[in-house]
């Protein structure tokens, strides 16, 4: 687990960019109340079989944020931390990340409140088809669309798309994307994240005339995010100075051989025991010299005690909302550019849209093509939102929400609200 420097409530927290960001945009009081009210919450509780036979209950959640723009989208998080308030904050951070980027969707996010790394495979496919089973009235292509998060893979979506199926007796591969290929999953979905992380990076280095061969590049995380956003680092030619995992940080000044490990941890389920770098602390990660820093763990890392001794030039948020509103204040002051989660992390739900597109057309594409078009979403809207921070002269995370709020509120002004 994480450990916050404050007690915090993650989904205030969230609210608190919100409103930066809906004062600037002068928007209409009632509309704020509306849009700082999750649509739907679904807490559930979830029996299953441990492999020994005893009988255990977990909790499980679905938030169902915004649905302005399309039906609700948003990964499911199986972690001991999860609860009602860390599962609001990330479906309503879904609702601006779709918006940002322009997709058709609301947002909305799940989770078990469970520890993955302790269950067998049978545990956790119980698990998935129980939680699966509980969501089939309100999930389907045209409501809610989940996908993976923290602690759930691939195969965690082929469990929750097969138990749909079987309750609906109908093959929908549309109502969950992060499918393997074999159910209709995307090429370069797995990757797309991570490569979202490096594409708005490198443009913003451009920006700010950080050379790639010059730049010493921190990874918090060395999950699906943080080791794939390392190796797009490392291919373009940057130094990959720090990584870290829950077990703990590695340093290496000469840099890290990122595809080293990727491999010990696929092998050791971890990072613990590699020698490729000066074993560290896992706070002293976040604060190693640096030109970019890339949080891509979980909540709060970066908080008014470490924003100080951060020396990286450009923090990119892999993570959903790793940085304390107070810490990111900081940042500004210092003159600390953040790439915000909202945008930094939108390349995987991007190539889920594509996912969700293919799977109804019955019909898929070309990594390449993929590629191509993810690229050029992030960088189209990565561009947008640049232009909305010089005009206004506020940071890149409040021209974000100021796009996105703004893409939001036309819907829900064209719709009407039905009050
Ligand atoms: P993951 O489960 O694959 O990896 C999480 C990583 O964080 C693991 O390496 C874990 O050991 C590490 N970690 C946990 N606690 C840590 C600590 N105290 N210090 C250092 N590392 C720690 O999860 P993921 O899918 O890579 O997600 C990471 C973050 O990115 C989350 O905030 C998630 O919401 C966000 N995100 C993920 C996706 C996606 O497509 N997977 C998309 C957008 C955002």
């Amino acid at each position: 687990m994480l450990t916050a420097a404050r007690e915090v409530s993650v989904f205030g927290d969230a609210i608190a960019y919100f409103n930066e960001a809906a004062s600037l945009l002068d928007l209409d009081p009632g509309m704020r109340r509306l849009l700082t009210h999750p649509s739907r919450q679904i807490i559930f509780s979830i029996p299953f079989q441990r492999d020994n036979g005893e009988l255990e209950v977990y909790t499980g959640y679905r938030v169902q944020y915004n649905f302005a723009r399309g039906p609700a989208k948003g990964g499911i998080r199986y972690h001991p931390g999860v609860t009602l308030d860390e599962v609001t904050a990330l479906a309503f951070w879904m609702t601006w990340k779709c918006a940002v980027v322009d997709l058709p969707f609301g947002g909305g996010k799940g989770g078990v409140t469970c520890d993955p790394t302790t269950l067998s495979p049978r545990e956790l496919e119980r698990i998935t088809r129980r939680y699966a089973a509980e969501l089939v009235e309100v999930v389907g292509p045209d409501k809610d669309v989940p996908a993976p998060d923290v602690g759930t893979t691939p195969q965690v979506m082929a469990w929750f798309m097969d138990t749909y199926a079987m309750h609906k007796r109908e093959y929908t591969p549309g109502v969950v994307t992060g499918k393997p290929l074999e159910v209709g999953g995307s090429r370069g979905r797995v990757e797309a994240t991570g490569r979202g992380v490096s594409l708005v990076a490198l443009a913003q280095m451009q920006e700010m005339g950080i050379q790639t061969k010059d730049a010493r590049v921190v990874v918090q995380g060395f999950g699906n995010v943080g080791s794939i956003a390392a190796r797009m680092f490392a291919d373009q030619g940057c130094k990959i100075v720090g990584i870290s995992d829950v077990t703990g940080g590695y340093h290496n000044e000469r840099g890290i051989d990122v595809a080293g490990a990727i491999a010990y941890a696929q092998e050791h389920h971890s990072l613990d025991g590699y020698r490729g770098g000066e074993r560290i602390s896992n706070a002293a990660v976040l604060e190693l010299p640096c030109e970019v820093l890339v949080p891509a763990a979980l909540e709060n890392v970066l908080t008014i005690e470490n924003a100080p001794r951060v020396q990286a030039k450009l923090i990119v948020e892999g993570a959903n909302g790793p940085t304390t509103p107070e810490a990111d204040h900081m940042f500004a002051q210092r003159g600390i550019v953040v790439i915000p989660d909202i945008l930094a992390n939108a390349g995987g739900v991007t190539v889920s849209y594509f996912e969700w597109a293919q799977d109804r057309a019955g019909y898929f594409w070309r990594e390449s093509e993929v590629n191509e078009r993810l690229a050029e979403v992030l960088l189209e809207n990565f561009k947008r939102v640049r232009d909305v921070a010089s005009l206004r002269h506020v940071p890149l995370r409040t021209a974000a929400y100021i796009l996105a709020i703004d893409r939001v509120v036309r819907s829900m002004n064209v719709r009407g609200v039905y009050a």
